[in-house]
């Protein structure tokens, strides 16, 4: 799409802010495509295909359905989610209400700095993505805007929600320990700090301090033990590690399968994932630090976009994933923990048993994001 063609056009009506879109990404695609720090993960959330802009619910994807749309009746969203996780969501939402939903797939990195070049033009309605860290770096760059609502407020409960109406959890994740059941018992477990021991020397496996989820995990840490302790946790962490760091956590649960090493932390899904493919996976989950702090729990979930043509249909979305039907589907289809209380958790789910949650805000991962990352740069660990 050549940029002049987009200068000759006289106002910056919808279909207009979505021909420019696609000049400008296509321009940015040269400076974020190569911007990977991690590989790629079979079924991730943050490590999703690289553009892939997917019109859901029969929309045709050779043309901009905004031209022919009411804009009211499309909410376009910006997506760092695995697309085969939430595309059903959104299909039995386009299924109820008619609202049509344009959806761009790609990491929450090049996102965001597509969406602060493309600036007032964006097409963009919703931010949909992982981890409060990435939410919070959102909301610090300006990228969404406030929005009030007594339905988000009654179904999400504060701790997972922007104080400032930002952004919103819409469904849970555990990160927690996992073992290899014929080497480990399980009354040798206990917390994440344990795991530094000298008793698991060269039978650690980690995935990268790169990944966000080891961000928001050790600044729950910080929060939770000090930062000096976090430090020894860290070092000893490194001490132990029996192999080099994994890119994502799905590789280092199979590397304990493989019997590489005897423990790891993972989120809980990528083992629920895992069990759906391969019912005998020979690792078992443990619930840490259920006799302190809690097992950290971490969100997903999204905001409306500061520039959006349609706030209002972007926040009705949020309302619509945060009601106990989409609730539920995100605990049956995606195998994450519902964020509304209350809510009927998957066979799955109920298997591995109910656990004490660490009651930290999730706020606190993204204020404390930078001071975790160079902790764990200070302590050695990749
Ligand atoms: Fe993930």
């Amino acid at each position: 799409m050549p940029l002049n063609a987009v200068t000759a056009l006289p106002s910056f009506t919808r279909p207009v802010k979505a021909t420019l879109s696609v000049a400008v990404f296509s321009l940015m695609l040269g400076l974020v495509g190569c911007n990977k720090a991690e590989t790629p993960e079979q079924g991730a959330d943050t490590d999703a295909p690289v553009e892939t802009t997917a019109p859901v619910a029969g929309q045709d994807a050779a043309t901009n359905s905004t031209a022919t749309a009411n804009s009211d009746q499309v909410v376009t969203i910006y997506s760092s989610r695995n697309e085969q996780l939430i595309k059903p969501l959104l299909d039995q939402y386009t299924e109820e209400t008619g609202v049509k939903i344009e959806l761009v797939t790609d990491k929450t990195g090049p996102l965001m700095a597509r969406l602060d070049a493309e600036g007032k033009n964006t097409p963009a309605d919703m931010l949909l993505t992982v981890d409060a860290g990435n939410l919070w770096q959102a909301a610090e760059q300006g990228l969404l805007q406030p929005v009030s609502s007594p339905i988000l407020e009654a179904n999400v409960p504060a701790k997972y929600r922007d104080p400032k109406g930002l952004w919103t959890g819409l469904s849970l994740r555990a990160r927690t320990i996992f073992y290899d059941p014929s080497k480990v018992d399980a009354a040798q477990l206990s917390t994440y700090a344990d795991l530094a021991d000298p008793k698991w020397k060269g039978k650690l496996c980690l995935r990268s301090s790169k990944a966000v989820y080891n961000q928001s995990l050790v600044a729950s840490m910080m929060e939770n033990l000090g930062v000096e302790k976090t430090e020894q946790v860290i070092r000893g962490w490194v001490d132990n590690l029996a192999t080099d760091v994994f890119s994502d956590d799905t590789s280092m649960l199979e590397a304990i399968a493989a019997g590489q090493c005897e423990v790891g932390v993972s989120n809980s899904y990528y083992y629920g994932r895992l069990l759906d493919e391969k019912p005998n996976f020979p690792v078992k989950i443990f619930w840490a630090n259920q006799d302190t702090t809690g097992t950290h729990v971490n969100i997903s979930g999204a905001g409306v976009i500061a520039n959006s043509d349609n706030p209002d249909g972007a926040l009705k979305l949020m309302e619509w994933l945060s009601s106990d039907k989409a609730q539920g589907l995100y605990a049956s289809s995606d195998k994450e923990y519902p964020v509304k209380e209350g809510i009927d958790e998957s066979d799955l789910l109920r298997s591995w048993g109910p656990f004490k949650q660490d009651t930290i805000s999730v706020q606190k991962f993204g204020a404390l994001q930078t001071q975790s990352i160079q902790l764990m740069d200070k302590a050695g660990y990749k």
